[in-house]
């Protein structure tokens, strides 16, 4: 007896639907890029018990002529490819003439479809791939598809379905990506009788974004529109403050198509970096062009992981067009932060409307001279005492806390900024004692180091003010005032210095500095004396794990030379591959070692010189870990706080 059988068509049919059906989000995939492929304007989709028993598509597409219908559902029959040139420069997302055949084999279909140049049009049913019924039928053009029961042919497979709810997000999780993929086509996607969601079709992303993902997450979204080599990124990404705890907010579409593809993520966080906190990660929805035949992309039809020949390209436009979106200043994130408080915002019309234009012109002098300050600072400061009238011998003040839970004086009358009312918790306390000794900006006391006479004003209405906990400037511009995070501030000034290339000019050092390293870190230095040198470091191999550094960039002292090699060839052996990365790695580890420095730094002269830098400059934000630099406290909201205006 032979061996060998060719298996029944019926058995092939149901191997193939295998890897086309697996649970009703694939059939709803199939089914709805089956109605985009056929040029509809309005898609319906109706699942019921997670699609599982029930799933309809309506759309007003071309609809299927009848001779063509049977044919439809055969294997292999397409209308897309008629011959092997097609493959080439397939426009349709689908084209393979799989999905109909593989779905039909496992379910119970009915399809009513009629095309324009018909009068009537054809009911078809099918049961498990065979054909039972086909006939007449009064219909709009269009088509609509009705699968139920799917795998009740199949129990095997059956049995690895989820339970309904966790299919019926899995369908919306697909529809999700469809609409965002096809904003010109209205979809509308209804659960159990529910409408879960409708897009416009008006061909605007953000509406179809706003239609899918809501007002929160549409309105915490920046415009993306770059083009790199041939190669287009458009669409959203979230504002740096608005990132997420995990990945799963980027949506990616090549050509029309969801896709998945690590180069276009790395792409896209690289593009945040220093913007970003660590351990947060950007939202996106980007619809990426590329030329028929300008990049191979290999993507399977029915799953969504993606390669390119050339993923650098895709790279370096993914990363290019989102980091120009962020650094657009108009489009400039606004910082928000947890509960009650509230961030700076600085846009670049913002601060011309509210500093005067000569800070401007002294602006770049204020900032080598902060510079100089600190790096020839070896001053540690002493604590001096200031006293400022209203905070000390003023009246009882609120206490500031982002915590209130945390509070631990129950005396304390507590405000909240985004809450209108204030409570005191002893009201019999006599009004005119000061109800609390709790600092203004937070639960410990504020200490005073700087010695403050009169409110210092230079040629700004920067006023200067204090310094708290020898880390954050307190100042007062205009209507508000600012919490500077200085050693943050400090990073980040150096930071867009080494970036702009004017702290990168190496300065011969008097006597060359070895330095021994680690085996890995000493080749990882060796492998990138170049990019070393591009940051101001003149290295030579000493042999032995050794160099020998004969200049430093000139934003750095000689001091911290050793650690600094050794920190960045650290964080290089850790990290990345791209050229630009690598240098932002180094600039980050000098960044910080520098600014380390400024820790030291308490004179009001600097610190305001300091603040006035910060103020002025929208690129001045974040430190170079995505920290924010600045808080802006407003006065309106303080005399909300004290009751003064409602
Ligand atoms: P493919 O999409 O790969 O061509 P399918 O099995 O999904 O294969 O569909 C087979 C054919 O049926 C399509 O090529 C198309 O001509 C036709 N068809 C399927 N769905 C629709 C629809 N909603 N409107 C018009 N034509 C359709
Ligand atoms: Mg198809």
């Amino acid at each position: 007896m032979s061996m060998i059988n060719v298996l029944p068509k019926q058995v092939a049919e149901l191997i193939a639907a295998g890897e086309v059906v697996e649970r009703p989000a694939s059939v709803i995939k199939e089914l709805v890029e089956n109605s985009i492929d056929a040029g509809s304007k309005i898609v319906t989709v109706e699942i019921k018990n997670g699609g599982v028993t029930f799933m309809r598509v309506t759309d007003n597409g071309s609809g299927i002529a009848r001779e063509d219908v049977t044919t439809a559902f055969l294997r292999h029959a397409t209308s897309k490819v008629k011959k092997q040139d097609d493959l080439d420069a397939i426009a349709t997302l689908g084209f393979r003439g799989e999905a109909l055949a593989a779905i039909s084999s496992v379910s119970r279909v009915e399809m009513l479809t009629k095309t324009e140049s018909e009068q009537v049009g054809t009911l078809y049913r099918a049961e498990g791939g065979s054909e039972i019924f086909v006939d007449d039928a009064g219909c709009p053009k269009g088509t609509t598809i009705i699968i139920r029961d799917l795998f009740f042919n199949t129990p095997a497979r059956m049995k690895f379905l989820k339970k309904d709810i966790t299919e019926g997000n899995a369908v919306a999780a697909v529809l999700d990506k469809m609409a965002m993929s096809h904003p010109e086509v209205s979809i509308s996607f209804i659960r159990d009788g529910k409408q879960a969601f409708k897009t416009p079709g008006d061909n605007n992303l953000m509406s179809a974004i706003y239609a899918v993902e809501g007002r929160e997450f549409a309105s915490s979204l920046i415009e993306v529109d770059g083009e790199f080599s041939g190669v287009t990124v458009k669409g959203y990404v979230s504002k740096p403050t608005a990132c997420k705890p995990k990945r799963n907010a980027q949506s990616v579409f090549l050509n029309g198509r969801f896709v998945r593809s690590g180069t276009v993520c790395s792409a896209l966080e690289a593009a945040y970096k220093n913007s970003v906190m660590v351990g947060r990660y950007p939202a996106a929805v980007l619809h990426i062009t590329v030329p028929f035949g300008a990049v191979d992309i290999n993507v399977h039809p029915a799953k969504t992981d993606v390669r390119f020949s050339d993923e650098r390209r895709i790279f370096d436009a993914v990363m290019f067009s989102v980091r120009n979106a962020l650094l657009k200043g108009d489009s400039r994130p606004e910082m928000t932060m947890p509960a009650s408080h509230k961030q700076i915002r600085m846009t670049a019309d913002e601060f011309r409307q509210t500093v005067i234009p000569e800070i401007e012109k002294d602006r770049n002098d204020v900032l080598s001279q902060y510079e100089k300050l600190i790096i020839n600072s070896k001053n540690t400061a002493a604590s001096k005492r200031f006293s400022q009238p209203g905070i000390s011998g003023g009246p009882a003040y609120t206490s500031y806390n982002p915590e209130p839970k945390k509070q631990q004086n129950e005396d304390v009358v507590f405000g909240n900024l985004n809450e209108k009312f204030l409570s005191v918790s002893k009201a019999e306390e006599p009004v005119n004692e000061p109800l609390i000794k709790a600092p203004m900006v937070a639960e410990q006391p504020v200490e005073p180091v700087a010695e403050k006479k009169e409110p210092e004003t230079l040629d700004s209405n920067i006023e200067y003010i204090g310094e708290a906990f020898k880390t954050y400037i307190i100042v007062r511009r205009d209507e508000s005032l600012y919490l500077i995070d200085k050693h943050a501030a400090h990073e980040r000034i150096i930071f867009n210095k080494l970036k702009r290339e004017d702290g990168t000019a190496p300065q011969l050092l008097l006597e060359p500095i070895r330095v021994t390293l680690g085996k890995e870190e000493y080749s990882v230095v060796l492998d990138n004396l170049e990019l070393y040198e591009k940051c101001g470091f003149e290295l030579d191999d000493f042999g032995d794990g050794t160099v020998i550094v004969r200049s430093v960039p000139s934003v750095l002292s000689g001091e911290e030379v050793s650690s600094l090699i050794i920190e960045a060839a650290e964080a290089l052996v850790l990290k990345k591959t791209i050229e630009l990365d690598r240098l932002e790695r180094i600039f980050e580890t000098m960044a910080c070692r520098a600014a380390v420095k400024a820790g030291n730094i308490s004179s009001s002269p600097e610190l305001l010189a300091l603040a006035k830098t910060v103020l002025e400059d929208e690129n001045i934000m974040y430190c170079p870990h995505g920290r924010p630099v600045a808080i802006e406290l407003k006065k309106k909201e303080i005399e909300k706080q004290f009751g003064r205006i409602q």
